[in-house]
């Protein structure tokens, strides 16, 4: 074939493929437009998750009618001026290039209208081509009204993601947004429901809830640190609120959000051996620097920066977030006199919903020490346990120590139990053998809970709510954003519903079709985490008698359903050679 120079219609639609990927990116490129603009107000409609509508109102300063088709003109850009300016942008636009991109792949509708103005002016683009600038009536601002996107593209069209996928993908880059910019009130709704929404009064407290659920959103750390030119500011959660994966680590550099592996492992840094192998902290971090020592423009969709002193940026993260963890280390012991018995039900253990699970509990409560050398028992354990039978023998109680290990004799020594990884095996293996046998047993509630979730969280669990059934849960929709939980797998009965809830939620977040038997498996393991036991809760004799019974009748006892162990054996030839009646010098 000939060499030739690409239309101008395929040129900017193969541009347009940088910058817009799915609806969500249309939403962020005109949110940072109407951010740029000053807005103090903006309203954005979505209709099925941006396929057929993304409509972003604001108040900012808008674009005069002599300007209107510039606007939409690609590398047209009234934010910067010479080859200089590149380096020193304070503006979240500067390509000149999103709304042309946007124009070229729907069917674009800008209306705006400037304070000098006392006319608005319109302009259709459709296929990238504008139409004539029409005079309308308008309030002051501008309102972009995107119409089938993707509709010359269908290559584009088929790679989107399910409607709840595409809406959360929305949804994120708005409540992050929000969050950035707590001044400016935000609106979101999806198909005329209101999802989200921020008074603009400055809290970023008040719209942290929009972003997690409430409680974690009340314990999340405030992270306040000034550096100099550096500041570091925003939230992070404490150790025992964690997710599976890295989605809850969000920065912002400047005012923008940005994808950075580095800044996510000097957060991680921080959380250093206090989290457990394979979670994340929750972590919303606004760094602000100069604008020089930072190079905005390395990737179209502005998702990524290059810092000048990558060093000194990761140290203030990181030495920020250590000391907004520090200032809040959790007491050990505080936990003691929690009351579990009293939460005790005719079924099963009861549930201290107060609590999250306990990884950082683990690092506050040391293994008993003491018995000779830490490192011969750890290796002695390791042989016993890879060595032995899947069972355990059975054991004669001793007592409690810590409020959070069992002491039990068995017919070779010594066993010391975790009451939380032995009760979420014991849990994990209840449900796991009702489900085998068809259903997990339900029970009905005496009175139905509400439970209202986060807007994105809420319509991720909409969506599921057949497979809550075959979990044991009755929940029922319950006015926006609020269900109605009817009944609970029995094995959990006691335990906080809303908190179940929370667990099935962030699993169905990973997952797009979680209806298989395996992934059944693994939402049963979360639920029996949090619905587990915690440690330091005080048991009565016959309660710990009756978990280590059990345990006893459990296939796989020796280990907790995410592979930690539940017992300690130390063996009475250890205990001989440990106290030198054998073997030693
Ligand atoms: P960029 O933001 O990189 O400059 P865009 O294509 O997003 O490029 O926008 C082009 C220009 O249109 C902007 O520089 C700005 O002058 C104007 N503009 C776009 N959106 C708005 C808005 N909501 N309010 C006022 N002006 C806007
Ligand atoms: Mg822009």
């Amino acid at each position: 074939m000939p060499i030739r120079i690409l239309s101008n219609e395929i040129a900017s639609q193969i541009a347009a493929g940088e910058v817009v990927e799915r609806p969500a990116s249309v939403v962020k490129e005109l949110l940072e437009n109407a951010l740029d603009a000053g807005a103090r107000s903006i309203a954005i409609q979505i209709e099925n998750a941006g396929r057929t509508l993304i409509e972003l109102g604001d108040d900012g300063e808008g674009i005069s009618e002599a300007e209107l088709v510039l606007a939409v003109t690609r590398h047209a850009t009234s934010k910067l001026r010479n080859a200089a300016d590149l380096f020193n942008i304070s503006t979240l636009g500067f390509r000149g290039e999103a709304l042309a991109s946007i124009g070229s792949i729907s069917k674009m509708t800008i209306t705006s209208r400037t304070g000098t103005e006392s006319q608005g002016a319109r302009v259709v683009v459709e296929g990238g081509r504008p139409g004539k600038v029409q005079q309308v009536a308008a309030p002051l601002g501008t309102l972009v009204r995107v119409e089938d996107l993707f509709y010359n593209v269908p290559a584009r069209l088929k790679f989107l993601k399910t409607d709840g996928t595409e809406q959360r993908n929305i949804d994120a880059y708005v409540t992050r947004y929000a969050l950035a910019y707590p001044m400016v009130r935000i609106v979101l709704s999806h198909d005329g429901r209101e999802a989200f929404q921020t008074s603009g009064s400055g809290d970023r407290r008040a719209t942290l809830a929009a972003l997690y659920d409430a409680n974690v959103a009340r314990r999340m750390l405030e992270v306040n640190a000034d550096f100099g030119e550096i500041k570091v500011e925003g939230f992070v959660s404490p150790t025992t609120d964690t997710k599976g994966n890295r989605n809850g680590l969000v920065f912002f550099v400047n005012g923008r959000w940005v994808q950075d592996a580095a800044l996510a492992a000097a957060l991680m840094q921080a959380y250093h051996t206090l989290l457990m192998v394979g979670r994340y902290p929750l972590a919303t971090l606004f760094i602000t620097l100069p604008p020089g020592q930072v190079d905005v423009n390395v990737h179209p969709a502005k998702a990524e920066v290059r810092f000048e002193n990558p060093q000194e940026i990761f140290a203030a993260v990181q030495r920020a977030v250590k000391r907004a963890l520090l200032a809040h280390t959790p007491v050990p012991g505080l936990q003691v006199g929690a009351g579990w018995a009293e939460g005790l039900s005719a079924t099963g253990f009861g549930f201290e919903a107060s609590r999250q699970p306990s990884e950082a509990d683990q690092q506050f409560h040391p293994p008993a020490s003491g018995i000779g050398d830490g490192h011969q028992i750890e290796s002695h354990l390791t042989e016993t346990v890879q060595s032995s039978l899947p069972g355990m023998p059975l054991l004669r109680w001793v007592g409690q120590i810590g409020n959070t290990f069992l002491v039990a004799e068995g017919p070779d020594g010594l066993y010391l139990i975790d009451q939380h990884a032995a009760h979420e095996r014991v849990l994990f293996e209840k449900m796991m053998e009702q489900q085998a046998n068809a259903r997990i047993e339900a029970q009905q509630l005496l009175e139905a809970v509400v439970v209202t979730l986060h807007p994105t969280a809420a319509r991720l669990l909409e969506e599921q709510i057949p497979i809550l059934g075959l979990l044991g849960f009755e929940v029922e929709l319950f006015g926006p954003n609020a269900f109605k939980v009817l009944a609970m797998p029995s094995a959990l009965l006691g335990s906080d519903p809303s908190q179940a809830l929370q667990v099935l939620v962030e699993d169905f977040e990973e997952d797009e079709a979680p209806l298989m038997a395996q992934v059944e498996a693994r939402i049963i393991g979360r639920v029996c985490k949090r619905a587990a036991i915690k440690a330091g809760q005080v048991l009565s004799q016959p309660e710990q008698q009756a978990l280590i019974h059990d345990l006893e009748s459990c296939k796989s006892p020796r280990t907790c359903p995410h592979g930690r162990p539940t017992m300690i054996h130390i063996s009475l030839d250890l205990l001989e050679r440990q106290f030198g009646r054998r073997g030693a010098f």
